[in-house]
């Protein structure tokens, strides 16, 4: 979920995530138009929309069951995977 920006309160699927950058690329978010050039690969040229990635500390995690950005925390589940859980109603993201 976005919390800040010109798309705030959007939700979309978290394409890629650059740590080190602090950003990451949301499906749908940040869209902007590109003017592709005709090229080999693409014969058409024309304008391609791509997704721009927004800043990590713009975006929270949306939480499904509390229908709400939450803040993540971890847990160790059984089999000693590490779970990201919501930390309001500590189910698994
Ligand atoms: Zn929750």
């Amino acid at each position: 979920m976005v919390t800040s920006g010109k798309d705030k309160g959007k939700t979309g699927k978290v394409l890629f995530i650059a740590r080190d950058l602090m950003r990451a690329a949301v499906e749908g978010i940040n869209l902007v138009k590109k003017h592709m050039r005709k090229t080999q690969e693409n014969q058409q040229g024309g304008v391609v929309q791509v997704e721009r990635s927004v800043s990590l500390s713009n975006i929270m995690p949306f939480c499904k069951s509390c229908n709400r950005p939450v803040r993540v925390g971890f847990s160790i589940s059984k089999d000693k995977t590490k779970l990201r859980i919501c930390k309001r109603c500590k189910q698994p993201l």
